[in-house]
Protein backbone atom coordinates (compact mmCIF):
# COMPACT_ATOMS: atom_id res chain seq x y z
CA UNK A 1 0.00 0.00 0.00
CA UNK A 2 2.86 2.47 0.98
CA UNK A 3 4.64 4.36 -1.89
CA UNK A 4 1.46 3.45 -4.68
CA UNK A 5 0.37 7.24 -5.62
CA UNK A 6 -3.40 8.19 -4.68
CA UNK A 7 -6.15 8.41 -6.68
CA UNK A 8 -9.90 9.87 -6.28
CA UNK A 9 -12.97 9.00 -8.51
CA UNK A 10 -15.79 10.88 -8.33
CA UNK A 11 -18.89 8.84 -9.33
CA UNK A 12 -19.40 5.54 -8.34
CA UNK A 13 -21.70 4.58 -10.99
CA UNK A 14 -20.50 1.79 -14.15
CA UNK A 15 -17.87 4.18 -15.23
CA UNK A 16 -16.16 4.75 -12.08
CA UNK A 17 -16.41 1.64 -10.73
CA UNK A 18 -14.39 -0.14 -13.30
CA UNK A 19 -11.67 2.54 -13.49
CA UNK A 20 -11.23 2.26 -9.48
CA UNK A 21 -11.07 -1.56 -10.19
CA UNK A 22 -8.67 -1.11 -12.89
CA UNK A 23 -6.46 1.49 -10.70
CA UNK A 24 -6.65 -0.93 -7.57
CA UNK A 25 -3.08 -2.33 -8.73
CA UNK A 26 -1.43 0.72 -8.89
CA UNK A 27 -3.21 3.10 -6.91
CA UNK A 28 -4.34 3.81 -3.49
CA UNK A 29 -8.10 4.90 -4.48
CA UNK A 30 -11.07 6.07 -2.59
CA UNK A 31 -14.11 6.73 -4.32
CA UNK A 32 -16.66 9.66 -3.90
CA UNK A 33 -20.57 8.81 -4.67
CA UNK A 34 -22.94 11.39 -3.89
CA UNK A 35 -25.70 9.16 -3.47
CA UNK A 36 -25.65 6.13 0.12
CA UNK A 37 -25.21 3.49 -2.71
CA UNK A 38 -22.89 2.53 -6.19
CA UNK A 39 -24.57 2.31 -9.28
CA UNK A 40 -25.71 5.98 -10.72
CA UNK A 41 -28.32 5.08 -13.57
CA UNK A 42 -28.16 1.65 -13.07
CA UNK A 43 -29.80 2.01 -9.63
CA UNK A 44 -32.55 -0.29 -8.71
CA UNK A 45 -34.96 -0.83 -5.62
CA UNK A 46 -37.33 -2.84 -4.37
CA UNK A 47 -40.83 -2.14 -4.06
CA UNK A 48 -43.37 -4.43 -2.92
CA UNK A 49 -41.49 -7.38 -3.24
CA UNK A 50 -40.85 -6.38 -6.78
CA UNK A 51 -37.52 -4.84 -8.41
CA UNK A 52 -37.98 -1.47 -9.99
CA UNK A 53 -34.89 -0.09 -11.79
CA UNK A 54 -34.86 3.71 -11.48
CA UNK A 55 -34.05 4.96 -14.71
CA UNK A 56 -34.51 2.41 -17.52
CA UNK A 57 -33.88 -1.46 -17.32
CA UNK A 58 -30.73 -2.48 -17.75
CA UNK A 59 -29.46 -5.64 -19.59
CA UNK A 60 -25.88 -6.58 -20.24
CA UNK A 61 -23.78 -7.70 -23.23
CA UNK A 62 -20.98 -6.42 -25.42
CA UNK A 63 -18.99 -5.93 -29.00
CA UNK A 64 -15.68 -5.38 -27.28
CA UNK A 65 -13.80 -8.90 -26.61
CA UNK A 66 -11.91 -7.33 -23.57
CA UNK A 67 -14.80 -6.10 -22.18
CA UNK A 68 -16.75 -9.59 -22.11
CA UNK A 69 -13.23 -11.07 -20.66
CA UNK A 70 -13.30 -8.55 -18.17
CA UNK A 71 -17.06 -8.58 -16.70
CA UNK A 72 -16.55 -12.47 -17.25
CA UNK A 73 -13.07 -12.08 -14.78
CA UNK A 74 -15.30 -10.28 -12.05
CA UNK A 75 -18.67 -12.38 -12.26
CA UNK A 76 -19.70 -15.69 -12.54
CA UNK A 77 -21.51 -15.63 -15.46
CA UNK A 78 -23.07 -19.55 -15.31
CA UNK A 79 -23.99 -19.05 -11.51
CA UNK A 80 -25.46 -15.50 -11.34
CA UNK A 81 -26.54 -14.64 -14.93
CA UNK A 82 -29.58 -15.94 -16.90
CA UNK A 83 -29.21 -15.28 -21.20
CA UNK A 84 -31.64 -14.33 -22.81
CA UNK A 85 -32.85 -13.36 -26.55
CA UNK A 86 -34.53 -9.77 -27.29
CA UNK A 87 -38.37 -10.59 -27.93
CA UNK A 88 -39.78 -7.19 -28.87
CA UNK A 89 -42.23 -5.52 -30.22
CA UNK A 90 -44.36 -2.00 -31.49
CA UNK A 91 -47.67 -1.62 -30.34
CA UNK A 92 -49.35 0.74 -33.95
CA UNK A 93 -52.00 2.96 -33.01
CA UNK A 94 -55.31 0.81 -32.94
CA UNK A 95 -53.05 -1.96 -30.76
CA UNK A 96 -51.92 -3.83 -34.27
CA UNK A 97 -49.05 -5.49 -32.95
CA UNK A 98 -46.40 -5.76 -35.03
CA UNK A 99 -42.43 -7.75 -34.13
CA UNK A 100 -39.63 -5.43 -33.90
CA UNK A 101 -37.40 -4.09 -35.82
CA UNK A 102 -40.23 -2.60 -38.00
CA UNK A 103 -38.64 -3.19 -41.18
CA UNK A 104 -38.10 -6.66 -40.60
CA UNK A 105 -41.87 -7.77 -40.40
CA UNK A 106 -43.53 -5.28 -43.06
CA UNK A 107 -45.20 -8.82 -43.61
CA UNK A 108 -47.49 -8.23 -40.51
CA UNK A 109 -48.62 -4.84 -41.62
CA UNK A 110 -52.26 -4.11 -43.19
CA UNK A 111 -51.77 -4.51 -46.96
CA UNK A 112 -51.98 -1.02 -48.42
CA UNK A 113 -49.02 0.01 -45.96
CA UNK A 114 -46.92 -3.24 -47.31
CA UNK A 115 -47.16 -2.24 -50.77
CA UNK A 116 -46.27 1.48 -50.25
CA UNK A 117 -43.64 -0.11 -48.41
CA UNK A 118 -42.15 -2.31 -50.38
CA UNK A 119 -42.30 0.32 -52.93
CA UNK A 120 -39.82 2.88 -50.96
CA UNK A 121 -37.41 -0.19 -50.67
CA UNK A 122 -37.66 -0.89 -54.50
CA UNK A 123 -37.14 2.93 -55.27
CA UNK A 124 -34.21 3.15 -53.07
CA UNK A 125 -32.50 0.04 -54.31
CA UNK A 126 -33.17 1.28 -58.49
CA UNK A 127 -31.30 4.61 -57.09
CA UNK A 128 -28.54 2.78 -55.47
CA UNK A 129 -27.67 6.42 -53.82
CA UNK A 130 -25.43 6.98 -51.12
CA UNK A 131 -27.23 8.20 -47.98
CA UNK A 132 -26.47 11.79 -47.43
CA UNK A 133 -28.34 13.22 -44.45
CA UNK A 134 -28.67 16.38 -43.16
CA UNK A 135 -30.24 16.17 -40.07
CA UNK A 136 -32.07 12.45 -38.29
CA UNK A 137 -35.59 13.62 -40.00
CA UNK A 138 -33.62 12.89 -43.20
CA UNK A 139 -31.11 9.97 -42.10
CA UNK A 140 -34.55 8.08 -41.49
CA UNK A 141 -36.64 8.92 -44.21
CA UNK A 142 -34.11 7.69 -46.56
CA UNK A 143 -33.18 4.41 -44.77
CA UNK A 144 -36.59 3.16 -44.07
CA UNK A 145 -38.78 5.42 -46.43
CA UNK A 146 -41.62 7.55 -46.21
CA UNK A 147 -43.79 4.99 -45.07
CA UNK A 148 -42.22 3.26 -42.29
CA UNK A 149 -40.85 6.92 -41.46
CA UNK A 150 -44.48 8.39 -41.10
CA UNK A 151 -46.07 5.23 -39.86
CA UNK A 152 -43.33 4.79 -36.68
CA UNK A 153 -40.06 6.22 -36.96
CA UNK A 154 -41.46 9.83 -36.97
CA UNK A 155 -43.83 9.72 -34.16
CA UNK A 156 -41.60 7.37 -31.76
CA UNK A 157 -38.74 9.44 -32.27
CA UNK A 158 -40.66 12.67 -31.89
CA UNK A 159 -42.03 11.06 -28.52
CA UNK A 160 -38.28 10.69 -27.25
CA UNK A 161 -36.45 13.70 -28.35
CA UNK A 162 -39.80 16.27 -28.19
CA UNK A 163 -38.72 18.38 -30.79
CA UNK A 164 -38.91 17.83 -34.63
CA UNK A 165 -36.28 15.38 -35.89
CA UNK A 166 -34.75 18.08 -38.29
CA UNK A 167 -33.53 19.86 -35.48
CA UNK A 168 -31.66 16.52 -34.00
CA UNK A 169 -27.99 16.39 -34.72
CA UNK A 170 -26.57 13.12 -36.40
CA UNK A 171 -23.66 12.57 -34.69
CA UNK A 172 -25.22 10.55 -31.73
CA UNK A 173 -26.31 8.18 -34.29
CA UNK A 174 -22.71 7.13 -35.40
CA UNK A 175 -22.18 3.35 -34.92
CA UNK A 176 -25.40 3.30 -32.93
CA UNK A 177 -28.39 2.52 -35.30
CA UNK A 178 -28.48 -0.37 -37.74
CA UNK A 179 -28.68 0.35 -41.15
CA UNK A 180 -30.43 -2.23 -43.11
CA UNK A 181 -30.06 -2.38 -47.00
CA UNK A 182 -32.88 -2.92 -48.96
CA UNK A 183 -32.03 -6.07 -49.84
CA UNK A 184 -31.23 -6.81 -46.18
CA UNK A 185 -34.54 -5.47 -45.19
CA UNK A 186 -36.43 -8.06 -48.43
CA UNK A 187 -34.57 -11.09 -46.99
CA UNK A 188 -35.46 -10.76 -43.57
CA UNK A 189 -39.04 -10.36 -44.89
CA UNK A 190 -39.03 -13.24 -46.87
CA UNK A 191 -37.15 -15.48 -44.67
CA UNK A 192 -38.63 -14.32 -41.62
CA UNK A 193 -35.26 -14.07 -39.76
CA UNK A 194 -34.03 -10.98 -37.79
CA UNK A 195 -31.41 -8.64 -37.78
CA UNK A 196 -29.02 -9.78 -35.47
CA UNK A 197 -26.93 -7.04 -35.57
CA UNK A 198 -28.10 -4.87 -32.35
CA UNK A 199 -25.54 -5.38 -29.00
CA UNK A 200 -28.82 -6.34 -27.38
CA UNK A 201 -30.34 -8.74 -29.88
CA UNK A 202 -29.24 -11.42 -26.78
CA UNK A 203 -28.25 -10.30 -23.43
CA UNK A 204 -27.17 -11.40 -19.59
CA UNK A 205 -28.72 -10.47 -16.92
CA UNK A 206 -28.21 -11.29 -12.96
CA UNK A 207 -31.11 -13.83 -12.04
CA UNK A 208 -31.05 -11.95 -8.46
CA UNK A 209 -31.03 -8.07 -8.19
CA UNK A 210 -30.94 -6.61 -11.68
CA UNK A 211 -28.38 -3.79 -12.02
CA UNK A 212 -28.45 -3.38 -8.55
CA UNK A 213 -26.15 -6.56 -7.89
CA UNK A 214 -24.07 -5.53 -10.66
CA UNK A 215 -22.72 -2.21 -8.99
CA UNK A 216 -23.18 -3.94 -5.72
CA UNK A 217 -20.55 -6.45 -6.53
CA UNK A 218 -17.95 -3.82 -8.23
CA UNK A 219 -17.90 -1.91 -5.39
CA UNK A 220 -17.45 -4.24 -2.74
CA UNK A 221 -13.52 -4.54 -2.80
CA UNK A 222 -13.18 -0.78 -3.08
CA UNK A 223 -12.91 2.46 -0.64
CA UNK A 224 -15.91 4.22 -1.21
CA UNK A 225 -16.98 7.49 0.60
CA UNK A 226 -21.21 7.29 0.17
CA UNK A 227 -23.18 10.66 0.57
CA UNK A 228 -19.73 12.84 -0.58
CA UNK A 229 -21.36 15.00 -3.25
CA UNK A 230 -18.00 16.60 -4.19
CA UNK A 231 -18.57 20.35 -5.25
CA UNK A 232 -14.53 21.83 -4.88
CA UNK A 233 -11.34 20.04 -7.14
CA UNK A 234 -8.58 22.26 -6.51
CA UNK A 235 -5.22 21.98 -8.18
CA UNK A 236 -2.20 23.54 -6.04
CA UNK A 237 1.55 22.23 -6.52
CA UNK A 238 0.75 19.52 -8.72
CA UNK A 239 -1.54 17.62 -6.43
CA UNK A 240 -5.36 17.78 -5.91
CA UNK A 241 -7.31 18.57 -3.42
CA UNK A 242 -10.82 17.03 -2.37
CA UNK A 243 -11.69 18.53 1.14
CA UNK A 244 -8.60 17.26 3.44
CA UNK A 245 -7.39 14.84 0.90
CA UNK A 246 -4.08 15.01 -1.32
CA UNK A 247 -4.44 13.18 -4.46
CA UNK A 248 -2.03 12.25 -7.64
CA UNK A 249 -4.71 11.70 -10.32
CA UNK A 250 -8.29 12.39 -10.25
CA UNK A 251 -11.08 10.66 -12.08
CA UNK A 252 -13.86 12.08 -12.89
CA UNK A 253 -17.29 10.54 -14.05
CA UNK A 254 -19.89 13.16 -13.12
CA UNK A 255 -21.43 15.65 -14.66
CA UNK A 256 -18.93 17.45 -17.39
CA UNK A 257 -21.66 20.63 -17.08
CA UNK A 258 -20.14 21.51 -13.56
CA UNK A 259 -16.72 21.01 -14.46
CA UNK A 260 -15.98 25.04 -14.27
CA UNK A 261 -17.51 24.94 -11.20
CA UNK A 262 -15.89 22.12 -9.48
CA UNK A 263 -12.22 22.61 -10.80
CA UNK A 264 -9.82 25.31 -9.46
CA UNK A 265 -6.53 25.57 -10.47
CA UNK A 266 -6.49 24.56 -13.95
CA UNK A 267 -7.93 27.61 -16.69
CA UNK A 268 -10.73 26.66 -18.71
CA UNK A 269 -10.97 30.24 -20.16
CA UNK A 270 -13.33 30.29 -22.89
CA UNK A 271 -15.02 26.71 -22.70
CA UNK A 272 -17.60 27.56 -19.51
CA UNK A 273 -20.28 28.73 -21.86
CA UNK A 274 -19.77 25.58 -24.48
CA UNK A 275 -20.10 23.25 -21.41
CA UNK A 276 -22.58 25.19 -19.50
CA UNK A 277 -25.03 25.01 -23.03
CA UNK A 278 -24.65 21.18 -23.36
CA UNK A 279 -28.55 19.99 -23.97
CA UNK A 280 -29.45 17.02 -22.30
CA UNK A 281 -33.13 15.27 -21.45
CA UNK A 282 -34.20 13.13 -18.45
CA UNK A 283 -36.45 10.15 -18.08
CA UNK A 284 -39.59 9.37 -16.05
CA UNK A 285 -39.45 5.46 -14.99
CA UNK A 286 -42.99 4.51 -13.99
CA UNK A 287 -42.88 1.22 -12.33
CA UNK A 288 -46.41 -0.54 -12.77
CA UNK A 289 -47.37 -4.01 -12.75
CA UNK A 290 -48.78 -4.69 -16.57
CA UNK A 291 -50.80 -7.26 -18.18
CA UNK A 292 -48.51 -11.06 -18.79
CA UNK A 293 -46.81 -10.68 -22.24
CA UNK A 294 -43.94 -13.02 -23.42
CA UNK A 295 -41.79 -9.59 -24.76
CA UNK A 296 -38.68 -7.79 -23.30
CA UNK A 297 -39.24 -4.25 -24.59
CA UNK A 298 -42.30 -3.02 -25.81
CA UNK A 299 -42.20 0.38 -28.51
CA UNK A 300 -45.43 3.12 -28.61
CA UNK A 301 -45.07 5.27 -31.51
CA UNK A 302 -48.80 5.98 -31.02
CA UNK A 303 -49.49 9.81 -30.07
CA UNK A 304 -52.64 9.26 -28.07
CA UNK A 305 -49.82 8.85 -24.99
CA UNK A 306 -46.58 10.21 -24.38
CA UNK A 307 -44.70 7.43 -23.18
CA UNK A 308 -41.87 5.71 -26.06
CA UNK A 309 -41.28 2.30 -24.28
CA UNK A 310 -42.45 -0.81 -21.50
CA UNK A 311 -39.46 -2.26 -20.21
CA UNK A 312 -40.84 -5.66 -19.25
CA UNK A 313 -37.83 -6.11 -16.81
CA UNK A 314 -40.38 -8.37 -14.78
CA UNK A 315 -39.66 -11.02 -17.70
CA UNK A 316 -35.52 -10.10 -17.84
CA UNK A 317 -35.34 -12.53 -14.74
CA UNK A 318 -38.73 -14.14 -13.53
CA UNK A 319 -37.25 -13.02 -9.50
CA UNK A 320 -37.82 -9.68 -10.45
CA UNK A 321 -41.77 -9.96 -9.60
CA UNK A 322 -43.47 -10.52 -6.79
CA UNK A 323 -45.29 -14.23 -6.38
CA UNK A 324 -48.14 -14.09 -9.75
CA UNK A 325 -47.13 -10.67 -10.91
CA UNK A 326 -45.11 -9.31 -14.31
CA UNK A 327 -43.33 -5.87 -13.67
CA UNK A 328 -42.32 -3.62 -16.17
CA UNK A 329 -41.59 0.43 -16.77
CA UNK A 330 -42.93 2.44 -18.82
CA UNK A 331 -40.81 5.17 -19.99
CA UNK A 332 -41.11 8.97 -20.86
CA UNK A 333 -39.01 11.37 -21.64
CA UNK A 334 -37.80 14.52 -19.34
CA UNK A 335 -40.23 14.95 -15.73
CA UNK A 336 -44.20 13.64 -15.69
CA UNK A 337 -46.49 15.28 -12.27
CA UNK A 338 -47.99 12.23 -10.75
CA UNK A 339 -51.35 13.35 -11.86
CA UNK A 340 -50.09 13.11 -15.66
CA UNK A 341 -48.52 9.70 -14.65
CA UNK A 342 -51.99 8.61 -13.63
CA UNK A 343 -54.17 10.70 -16.72
CA UNK A 344 -51.24 8.23 -19.02
CA UNK A 345 -51.55 4.96 -17.38
CA UNK A 346 -55.66 4.79 -18.26
CA UNK A 347 -53.98 5.12 -21.95
CA UNK A 348 -51.38 3.32 -22.15
CA UNK A 349 -52.13 -1.12 -23.36
CA UNK A 350 -51.50 -3.61 -21.06
CA UNK A 351 -53.47 -1.94 -18.38
CA UNK A 352 -50.58 -1.15 -16.50
CA UNK A 353 -51.10 -0.73 -12.69
CA UNK A 354 -48.71 2.17 -10.84
CA UNK A 355 -46.51 1.16 -8.12
CA UNK A 356 -43.98 3.38 -7.99
CA UNK A 357 -41.82 6.59 -10.04
CA UNK A 358 -38.43 8.22 -10.72
CA UNK A 359 -37.84 10.95 -12.27
CA UNK A 360 -34.14 11.17 -13.35
CA UNK A 361 -33.08 14.79 -14.28
CA UNK A 362 -30.35 13.87 -16.98
CA UNK A 363 -30.31 10.15 -18.43
CA UNK A 364 -30.07 11.03 -22.11
CA UNK A 365 -27.06 13.86 -23.38
CA UNK A 366 -27.81 15.59 -26.60
CA UNK A 367 -24.82 16.10 -28.60
CA UNK A 368 -24.43 18.72 -31.71
CA UNK A 369 -21.66 19.32 -33.69
CA UNK A 370 -19.55 20.74 -31.67
CA UNK A 371 -20.35 18.62 -28.89
CA UNK A 372 -17.03 16.43 -29.27
CA UNK A 373 -14.80 19.35 -29.93
CA UNK A 374 -16.00 20.90 -26.43
CA UNK A 375 -15.05 17.98 -24.57
CA UNK A 376 -11.64 17.20 -26.09
CA UNK A 377 -10.52 20.29 -25.30
CA UNK A 378 -11.51 20.23 -21.80
CA UNK A 379 -9.57 16.88 -21.78
CA UNK A 380 -6.69 18.59 -23.23
CA UNK A 381 -6.28 21.69 -20.76
CA UNK A 382 -7.02 18.31 -17.46
CA UNK A 383 -5.48 15.79 -18.64
CA UNK A 384 -1.97 17.36 -18.81
CA UNK A 385 -2.66 17.80 -15.06
CA UNK A 386 -3.64 14.20 -14.22
CA UNK A 387 -7.46 15.04 -14.39
CA UNK A 388 -9.02 12.82 -16.31
CA UNK A 389 -12.84 12.33 -17.66
CA UNK A 390 -14.77 8.72 -18.07
CA UNK A 391 -18.27 8.32 -18.53
CA UNK A 392 -21.77 8.51 -20.49
CA UNK A 393 -21.62 12.61 -18.53
CA UNK A 394 -18.25 13.17 -17.96
CA UNK A 395 -17.66 12.88 -21.86
CA UNK A 396 -21.05 13.17 -22.93
CA UNK A 397 -21.73 10.14 -25.07
CA UNK A 398 -24.56 8.03 -25.35
CA UNK A 399 -22.99 5.19 -23.96
CA UNK A 400 -24.18 1.61 -22.93
CA UNK A 401 -22.71 0.13 -19.65
CA UNK A 402 -20.68 -1.78 -21.98
CA UNK A 403 -19.26 1.08 -24.15
CA UNK A 404 -18.48 3.07 -20.56
CA UNK A 405 -16.77 0.07 -19.03
CA UNK A 406 -14.67 -0.01 -22.24
CA UNK A 407 -13.78 3.64 -22.10
CA UNK A 408 -12.87 3.08 -18.54
CA UNK A 409 -10.78 0.22 -19.11
CA UNK A 410 -9.48 1.83 -21.96
CA UNK A 411 -8.36 4.73 -19.59
CA UNK A 412 -7.14 2.90 -16.89
CA UNK A 413 -4.63 1.06 -18.95
CA UNK A 414 -3.03 4.49 -19.82
CA UNK A 415 -2.57 5.83 -16.19
C1 LIG B 1 -33.35 4.71 -19.92
C2 LIG B 1 -32.01 4.09 -20.07
C3 LIG B 1 -31.88 2.73 -20.36
C4 LIG B 1 -30.61 2.17 -20.53
N1 LIG B 1 -30.52 0.83 -20.79
C5 LIG B 1 -29.30 0.26 -20.92
C6 LIG B 1 -29.18 -1.15 -21.12
O1 LIG B 1 -30.17 -1.89 -21.18
N2 LIG B 1 -27.92 -1.66 -21.25
C7 LIG B 1 -26.81 -0.89 -21.19
O2 LIG B 1 -25.71 -1.43 -21.32
N3 LIG B 1 -26.89 0.45 -20.97
C8 LIG B 1 -28.11 1.04 -20.84
N4 LIG B 1 -28.19 2.38 -20.58
C9 LIG B 1 -26.96 3.19 -20.47
C10 LIG B 1 -26.33 3.08 -19.06
O3 LIG B 1 -27.27 3.45 -18.09
C11 LIG B 1 -25.12 4.03 -18.93
O4 LIG B 1 -24.22 3.83 -19.98
C12 LIG B 1 -24.32 3.85 -17.64
O5 LIG B 1 -25.13 3.58 -16.53
C13 LIG B 1 -23.50 5.12 -17.41
O6 LIG B 1 -22.70 4.98 -16.27
P1 LIG B 1 -21.73 6.16 -15.78
O7 LIG B 1 -20.99 5.63 -14.63
O8 LIG B 1 -20.98 6.70 -16.93
O9 LIG B 1 -22.71 7.35 -15.32
P2 LIG B 1 -23.69 7.38 -14.03
O10 LIG B 1 -24.43 6.09 -13.93
O11 LIG B 1 -24.48 8.63 -14.15
O12 LIG B 1 -22.70 7.47 -12.78
C14 LIG B 1 -22.16 8.67 -12.33
C15 LIG B 1 -22.08 8.58 -10.81
O13 LIG B 1 -21.39 9.73 -10.33
C16 LIG B 1 -22.06 10.24 -9.19
N5 LIG B 1 -21.70 11.67 -9.12
C17 LIG B 1 -21.92 12.60 -10.06
N6 LIG B 1 -21.44 13.80 -9.67
C18 LIG B 1 -20.88 13.60 -8.47
C19 LIG B 1 -20.22 14.46 -7.54
N7 LIG B 1 -20.01 15.76 -7.81
N8 LIG B 1 -19.79 13.94 -6.36
C20 LIG B 1 -19.98 12.63 -6.07
N9 LIG B 1 -20.62 11.77 -6.91
C21 LIG B 1 -21.05 12.25 -8.09
C22 LIG B 1 -23.53 9.96 -9.48
O14 LIG B 1 -24.31 9.97 -8.30
C23 LIG B 1 -23.45 8.59 -10.14
O15 LIG B 1 -23.51 7.55 -9.19
C24 LIG B 1 -29.45 2.98 -20.42
C25 LIG B 1 -29.58 4.33 -20.12
C26 LIG B 1 -30.83 4.90 -19.95
C27 LIG B 1 -30.96 6.37 -19.62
Amino acid sequence: MEGKKKAAVVGAGISGLVVARSLQDRYRVTVYEKENRPGGLIRCREVQGSLFHICGGHVFNSRRQDVLDWFWGVFNRDVSFVKADRNSCIVMPGGLVVGYPVEDHLYQLPEAVQRASIRDFAAMMAKREEIRSAHFADFLEQTFGETLFNLYFRPYNEKIWRRPLTEVSLDWLAGKLPMPSPEDVFYHNFSHQEEKAFVHASFWYPRQGGSQFLADTLAECLDIRYGSSIDRIVHRDGKWRIGDELYDIVVYTGNVRRIPELVEGVSLDGLEKELHSLLSHGTTSVFCEIDPVPYTWIYLPDGEYDAHRIICTGNFSINNNAPGRLTATVEFTDEVSLKEIEDQLKRIPLHPKYLDHCYTPCSYPIQTQATRGVVRELKERLSPNDFYLTGRFAEWEYYNMDVAAGAALDLASRL
